[in-house]
């Protein structure tokens, strides 16, 4: 069984054990367990254990490999790294490698870190399921009839699986999160701008932000450390000073105030999904917590804005894949014309291209200031009701998701369907705000919950000391999905 990102780390580093065994021992785990699950599109065990091999080499030498000596880590593929393929899950990109590593894939190597491979997702992140996808569906390690959720879906499945300690994801309405509930995982979106997202293949370039997922907040604490910050390849990361994010994980929650919205546990919410977050809300207050009822008037017009909006931004970002500068080329265009429409034609799934026309639609002459410019004027009012709530709260708690995990092929013919599930997660996107996703509770069925807690921009050091005080006074991370625990 995998050991934590933390633990891995200082074994490591005090040579307890090499970083070479620790991925030699990550990559049979993998071998072994994924053939189900399909977490992985790739994995890249040459380069792995190369890459441990120096870390070694580096403590022999007796240099400091970072904090995140030897611990392997997963990278959703639609985050560039050097050496095989970026594919977002798309036949468009099927073989596409980039030339250059994303922000987040440098720091974490310059932290000791071992990259084993690249996961799963919703094509461009499009989706909730990674369902979406050109390769295997991701099924859920705790029920393989399951979703894993998405377009995270390979890595948190990779995590819950214990294939891998921690793995990187992106967030664009709710991409980490979601999947993290889905999987008995932590995961954290962190503000917009915390993160670089040089590298990151745009969705909604407004909305997505890259983040850790990992079994403990204390890992995802380690990791958000190390890839946060600032990057000036990326003009819309945010030059403030990132804390110590593990030192602040056991800060006292005395006084902590939490709010709890109508909204958010209305209608649509399944009975045991409300059972449980509403248990952990007990439980924190136990802790020192109090809880201040909110409301947050426009976030029943989240799904429509965040829908507007994202599909405006995948629809320019996307125009890049043209069969020209990147990817997939039609083999036998008969003009220039036919081998743009055929190229992009044959490259993207049903759902990338639904996206692209609403968002074409949405952003063209006569439709823009109804649709477009609407939505970014609901948008601040969104923005505008966290900031009022943030005046009295320190935290937000909501569910993550309103169901466990939906059966495999469930709604896959009913996109909004699918587009709900994103209910509880896309307002923090919209805002900007930082949000995190805990474990909080199981199903009758035996299915993950999760707890949602939002704060303000930049609040990530409370969401992982308040996630990390809750893991310590409960269990549910602690149990391992029947996938994981035949060795
Ligand atoms: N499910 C949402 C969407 O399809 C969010 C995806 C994401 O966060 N990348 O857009």
């Amino acid at each position: 069984m995998i050991a934590s990102a933390t633990d891995i780390a200082k074994a490591v580093r005090t040579k307890e054990c090499s970083a070479k065994e620790v991925a030699a021992q990550c990559l049979a785990r993998i071998e072994s367990t994924d053939g189900n699950t399909h977490a992985f599109l790739r994995i890249s065990g040459e380069k792995a254990i190369e890459r441990a091999r120096q870390v070694d080499e580096a403590i022999a030498r007796g240099e400091d490999p970072g904090p995140l000596a030897g611990v392997p880590i997963a990278v959703k593929d639609n985050i560039c790294t050097v050496g095989g393929t970026t594919t977002c899950g798309s036949k468009i990109l099927e073989k596409f490698e980039s030339r250059y590593d994303a922000h987040v894939a440098q720091r974490l190597q310059a932290a000791g870190a071992v990259i084993v491979g690249k996961t799963n997702l919703d094509e461009f992140g499009m989706g909730s399921s990674t369902e979406n996808t050109a390769t295997a569906t991701t099924c859920n390690p705790w029920n393989a009839s399951r979703v894993a959720g998405g377009s995270s879906g390979g890595s948190a499945a990779a995590v819950a699986a214990r294939m891998v300690p921690a793995a990187i994801g992106s967030d664009t309405g709710g991409s980490i999160r979601q999947p993290a509930s889905f999987c008995s995982v932590v995961g954290l979106k962190g503000t917009y701008g915390r993160v670089s997202r040089y590298g990151l293949v745009a969705y909604g370039s407004s909305l997505d932000q890259i983040g850790p997922l990992a079994v403990e907040a204390r890992d995802v604490a380690l990791l958000m450390g190390v890839i946060a910050g600032h990057d000036r390849r990326d003009s819309t990361s945010v030059d403030a000073e990132v804390p110590d994010y593990v030192a602040g994980l056991d800060d006292p929650l005395d006084g902590l105030r939490i709010g709890i919205s109508e909204e958010y546990l209305g209608e649509g919410l399944d009975e045991e999904v409300r059972g449980c977050v509403m248990a952990a809300i007990e439980n924190l207050k136990t802790r020192g917590a109090s809880v201040v009822p909110i409301h947050l008037p426009h976030m029943n017009y989240a799904i429509a804005c965040y829908y507007v909006i994202v599909t405006a931004e995948a629809s320019s970002n996307l125009a890049r894949f043209d069969g020209v500068h990147y990817g997939h080329r039609t083999p036998e265009p008969k003009d220039m014309i036919d081998m743009y429409a055929s190229s992009r034609g044959e490259g993207f799934g049903a759902e990338v291209k639904r996206r692209i026309m609403l968002g074409t639609y949405a952003l063209s002459s006569g439709y823009y200031d109804a649709y477009y410019l609407k939505a970014l004027k609901v948008r601040t009012l969104i923005r505008r009701d966290f900031e009022e709530a943030f005046q009295s709260v320190d935290a937000i708690a909501s569910p993550v998701a309103p169901t466990p995990a939906f059966t495999i092929g469930e709604k896959t013919e009913d996109p909004l369907a699918m587009y709900l599930s994103d209910i509880y997660t896309i307002s923090a996107n919209l805002a900007g705000i930082c949000a995190i996703s805990v474990p909080c509770g199981f199903s009758g069925a035996g299915l993950p919950i999760g707890l949602q807690l939002m704060g303000p921009a930049f609040g990530e050091g409370k969401l992982l000391s308040v996630a990390h005080q809750y893991q310590q006074a409960t269990d549910h991370h602690e149990q391992v999905p029947p996938a994981s625990s035949t060795d």
